[in-house]
């Protein structure tokens, strides 16, 4: 999809912390939400189109300290992205050989 020449028209309806009902999925790092955990429920409306943006408070509370916003909203790949660019930052670029779990472990015990 081309984003060229399209301004992205995105209204925050409701950003709430709520339980989970179901299992879902973190719209930021593709774990799973289990059952019963609370998590961040984010409806925003995107071009008249209505979305349900969930995550993690883990996921939420690493991308409000390192101010990681953007205005049409972050896609998983940029999380990870940024995950991974922390890890390596605080590990110097050594040891980039552990899964995505882990590296989001660390950052959140480093940023929080
Ligand atoms: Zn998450």
């Amino acid at each position: 999809m081309s984003l060229t020449n399209k301004t992205i028209k995105m209204d925050i309806l409701s950003d709430k912390k709520v339980k989970a009902r179901k299992q879902y999925r973190c719209d930021l790092c593709g774990v799973e939400i289990k059952v019963g955990e609370l998590y961040c429920n984010q409806v925003v409306v995107v071009n008249g189109n209505i979305h349900n943006f969930k995550r993690h408070l883990k996921c939420d509370e690493i991308c409000d300290r390192l101010n990681y916003y953007c205005e049409d909203g972050i896609s998983s790949n940029d999380f990870k992205m940024l995950i991974c660019e922390e890890y390596s930052f605080a590990t110097e670029g050594k040891d980039n050989n552990v899964s995505f779990k882990e590296k989001l472990n660390l950052v959140y015990h480093r940023v929080i």
